[in-house]
Formats: structure tokens, sequence, C-alpha cells
């Protein structure tokens, strides 16, 4: 019997490549990758790897499940004066890891989907914790900071690695790239992740964003795109 009221899971809807419903994806965590393009890592003032073989090992962080929003509408969140974009591909689990991890060339099978989202991101809390040496949990893993669209399962998605991706803010190009500049690819990154946590069908891995992040204010009509994706539309409301 429970004692207090249960929080039902989030659940992203799943559509097929007609747009048709096809059911929905209840979430269980969301892994996000940090540093993923090397331009991005450069507009941060961090140290970026100018090539693959260079890259060290991946930087993880992770948002709470129902920071999920499915409806595009974002309130501005409390506590920061400088919300940030970032445009991502988000890759949707559909199995269970095997004890042990997961090889690269194995991790395709862990794969139930994708769709594009953004990391939303306090930069001024962030910015703070970095400098501090600190956790970043405060400027990452808030309430309604993973917008995401509906999620196209993986069969019909077809080869994403060479697809572009871009935002649009009130009609204004912020951020475009191509999914291969990324430095750790899907498969590297399941395998990467699988060392270190026991990765679940409904797990969300948000894998990092290309350079151009920037500002968002109340207001603000959002719309982020990944080639052969659906679409995610929104927009930032007043502070709740
Ligand atoms: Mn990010």
């Amino acid at each position: 019997m429970d004692l207090i009221p249960a929080t039902a899971a989030p659940r992203v809807p799943v559509v097929d490549r007609a747009g048709r419903a096809r059911g929905e994806f209840p979430v269980h965590r969301i892994y996000c990758v940090g540093r993923n393009f090397a331009e991005h890592a450069r507009e941060m003032g961090a140290a970026a790897p100018s090539s693959k073989a260079e890259r060290g090992v991946p930087t993880f962080f992770m948002k709470p499940a129902d920071a999920i929003v499915i409806d595009g509408v974002v309130p501005y969140p409390r506590a920061t004066q400088l919300l940030h974009h970032e445009v991502e591909l988000v890759v949707a689990l559909g199995r269970d890891a095997p004890a042990g991890g997961i090889a690269a060339e194995d991790a395709s099978a862990l794969i139930f989907g994708y769709g594009v989202g953004l990391d939303l991101t306090r930069r001024d809390l962030q910015n703070a914790a970095k400098a501090k040496g600190l956790p970043w949990d405060t400027g990452k893993g808030f309430d309604h900071s993973a917008p995401l669209s509906a999620l196209l399962p993986a069969s019909e998605a077809g080869d994403l690695s060479t697809a572009g991706i871009a935002l649009d803010v009130n009609g204004e190009r912020r951020q475009q790239s191509s999914l291969d500049h990324m430095l750790w690819n899907v498969a590297d990154i399941l395998h990467e992740l699988s060392k270190l946590y026991a990765l679940r069908a409904g797990d969300l891995i948000f894998m990092g964003t290309p350079s151009g992040v920037g500002p968002l204010l109340p207001g603000d009509h959002f719309r982020a795109c990944i080639d052969g994706l659906p679409e995610l539309q929104g927009s930032i409301t007043a502070t709740r």
C-alpha cells in the first residue's frame, strides 16, 4: 500500500514515419553526454580534442526522468538569469544491457528509437559550479529541462550517422551541424555508459550539442530538427 501519492513515469509519444501515433515510451532515466562536439567544447572554454584519438573518456551527467516536456511548453526556470538551449540527438533504449555491459558493436540491439531534444541549461548556475569544481546538477537537472520530440522507432529511422541537426529560435538559425561531428557516436556512448550504469529499457541518452548555444527568453519559440526524425517545436513561457 502506497502511503503517499505515487508519481507516474513520464511517457513520450512514439510515431511512425508518417507521424501516426504508435504508442508511448515510458521513461526510466535520462543520461546526458557533455562536450561531444569539439566546437561546442571550445565555445565553453574547455580543452577540446582535435581528433577522436585524443578524446579521452566522455563526460556524463543526468537529468531527472520527470524533466521531460512533451508538449513543448517550457516555463522559464526559476533561479537563473541565463537559460541556454542545446539541441541534441536523443537515443531511447528498448532493452536492458546485459550484466557486465555491452560492446560497441552490439550496442545497436539496445536501441528502441530516436528523437530530438533540448538539453536546457541554467548556464549561470553551471558556470558558477564549474568555477568551483562543483557538480553541475542545479545547472542541468531542473524541472522542465528536457523538452523532447516524439520518438521514431530505429527500424524506421535509417542511418542517422551523417544526419543534419539544427535549432531555430524565432525563425532564426542558432545551431547547425552534422551528427558525424560527434566525438563519441551512439554505439561508443552506450558502451561507455554501460561500464558505469546498468542501462535499462526506458533510458534516454541526450548525445551532446554542437556549437551555437545561446539564451532563451520568455516568449521565444524554438524549432529543433534532425534529418529524418520528428521535429520538436515549443516555446518558453513566464516563470511558473
Ligand atoms: Mn548538452
